[in-house]
C-alpha cells in the first residue's frame, strides 16, 4: 500500500431503513453518541451523524443516514440513496409486520440507489428490541430470510440495553468495504 492510500479519508454512507418505531434513530444514538432517550420526535426527511471507526487498522468515516418512512418525503428518497455504501435493513423482533416489510425495503432502495451490481450490493439485518419480552419473530425466520436473500449478515440488538450494537456496526462498515466473513 503506498503512502496516499494508507492516509486517503474513507467516507462511508449507511443508510438505515425499516418501519417506523422499529428503532432506526435509537441504534443510531447509541452506537454514535452512547446515548438511548425513551422518546424521540418522529425524524423529518432524513438526518445523518457520522462517527470514525478503525476497520482492520484503518480509520473509516461512517455517515449513518436515519430516515423517515413517511411517504411525503418519498420524493426526497431517490437523492439519499443514491452513493449508498450498505443499507441496514431494521425491524422490531416484538413486531412481526416490521418484519414482514423488510422485502419492500430493500427493493425500496435497490429501486431508488441504483448500484451497479443489486445482486452483490452490501445489506445488513438488525432484528432490535431484543431486551423485550414479547417477540413475535423467532432467530429462525430471520436468519432464512437473510439467507434466501443472497446471505445477509443477521445481527440482533437492544438500542436501549446497548446489546451488540458495536459489533453490527463493525459489520456494517466492513460489508461497506466490500469485506464479507
Ligand atoms: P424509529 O422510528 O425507527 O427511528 O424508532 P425510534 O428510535 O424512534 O424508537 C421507537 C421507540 O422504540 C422509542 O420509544 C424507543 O425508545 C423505543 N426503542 C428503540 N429501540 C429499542 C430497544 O432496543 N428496546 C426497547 N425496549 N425499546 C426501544
Ligand atoms: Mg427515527
Amino acid at each position: 500500500m503506498s503512502a496516499a492510500e494508507a492516509t486517503r479519508k474513507v467516507m462511508l454512507k449507511i443508510m438505515l431503513l425499516g418501519d417506523s418505531k422499529v428503532g432506526k434513530t435509537s441504534l443510531m444514538n447509541q452506537f454514535v453518541s452512547k446515548k438511548f432517550i425513551e422518546m424521540y420526535k418522529a425524524s423529518i426527511g432524513a438526518d445523518f451523524l457520522t462517527k470514525e471507526v478503525m476497520v482492520d487498522d484503518k480509520l473509516v468515516t461512517m455517515q449513518i443516514w436515519d430516515t423517515t418512512g413517511n411517504a411525503r418525503f418519498q420524493s426526497l428518497q431517490q437523492a439519499f440513496y443514491r452513493g449508498s455504501d450498505c443499507c441496514v435493513l431494521v425491524f422490531d423482533v416484538t413486531n412481526n409486520s416490521s418484519f414482514c416489510t423488510l422485502h419492500k425495503w430493500r427493493d425500496e432502495f435497490l429501486k431508488h440507489a441504483k448500484p451497479s451490481d443489486p445482486d452483490n450490493f452490501p445489506f445488513v439485518v438488525l432484528g432490535n428490541k431484543i431486551d423485550l419480552e414479547d417477540r413475535q419473530v423467532s432467530i429462525v425466520q430471520a436468519v432464512n430470510w437473510c439467507e434466501s436473500k443472497n446471505n445477509i449478515p443477521y445481527f440482533e440488538t437492544s438500542a436501549k440495553e446497548d446489546t451488540d450494537i458495536e459489533q453490527a456496526f463493525q459489520a456494517i462498515a466492513k460489508n461497506a468495504l466490500g469485506i464479507r466473513e
